[in-house]
């Protein structure tokens, strides 16, 4: 039984700025330690329902967060920049279920902690199959491209509610409920940590009962910028085609392709960030 975790930073009981996401500094510290105590209570979750390979995908900022030697379950660490597949990268390689640790809501949502959609300064809008989407329903087109089902995800509020369409079966586990993108009341760490746990240990419990992600193909993905200019360069990217002022759509029956040209066009866009 494998575990591909994807872990972000945002989500995390205790988190509300981004100086807790960002390195260097004492909050970036704290935040990490945080980070740190959720993806081990998954990780003993997973363990404890019979779980006997862990992958940790680090998919926060610069993408290298934790110390690897206080990972639990001699869990593998996917980590540093430039990965092909980003939050999802090393699923290929299989797994029999995903968990998404630490997520956060979508860019253009009800208030979620430090919410976003991949990058902030480009990115307005996404939906997929016309349902708005944050991070995990476009990181669960590779998870369906793999046939591996999403097991846990865990967050705000918002969070869980964005799952809803596409993550019809994984536990949810709310951590905090943000009253603006700055703002949250947060379990306690511990009492965070214990949910998950117990939502992990479920999940893998559950797995042969678990579908793959609910989206239907073939597939549209829309994504809407900041400005024209970010829309005409997004274009230049194979498989994303200008269907607005602002905006280019991602479509096909290849769940992988999409997201490759979604993560094409998060990487080139960075180039026309200026306003
Ligand atoms: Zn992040």
């Amino acid at each position: 039984m494998k575990v591909f975790i994807s872990f972000d930073m945002e989500g995390v009981a205790g988190i509300v700025d981004w100086s807790q996401c960002l390195p260097p500094g004492q909050p970036y510290e704290e935040g990490r330690r945080l980070l740190l105590g959720e993806v081990n209570a998954a990780i003993d979750g997973a363990l404890a329902a019979g779980a006997t390979e862990i992958v940790c995908n680090d998919s926060h900022g610069a993408m290298s967060n934790l110390d690897p030697e206080r990972l639990h379950g001699q869990a593998t660490y996917v980590s540093g920049r430039h990965k092909p597949l980003y939050m999802m990268q090393d699923l290929e390689a299989g797994a029999d279920v995903v968990f998404m640790v630490g997520y956060h809501g979508s860019i253009s949502g009800e208030s979620s902690i430090l919410s976003h959609t991949y990058n902030p300064s480009v990115v307005s809008h996404v939906t997929l199959n016309g349902a708005r989407v944050g991070e995990s329903g476009i990181n669960a087109l590779v998870a369906l491209a793999c046939g591996v089902p999403i097991g846990l995800i865990t967050g705000d509020r918002q969070t869980a509610a964005e799952a809803d369409p596409f993550l019809a079966d994984a536990e949810r586990v709310v951590v905090k409920e943000s009253f603006t993108r700055f703002g949250a009341v947060n379990q306690h760490p511990e009492v965070a940590r214990a949910g998950i746990t117990e939502a992990a240990r479920r999940a893998v419990e559950r797995v042969a009962s678990l579908r793959p992600p609910a989206i239907a193909l073939p597939a549209t993905l829309e994504v809407h910028l900041q400005t024209a200019d970010m829309a005409e360069v997004a274009s230049w990217v194979r498989g994303a085609e200008r269907t607005g002022v602002r905006t280019v759509t991602i479509g096909g029956d290849d769940p992988m392709a999409m997201f490759r040209s979604f993560v094409a066009v998060t990487y080139i866009t960075r180039q026309s960030e200026g306003r």
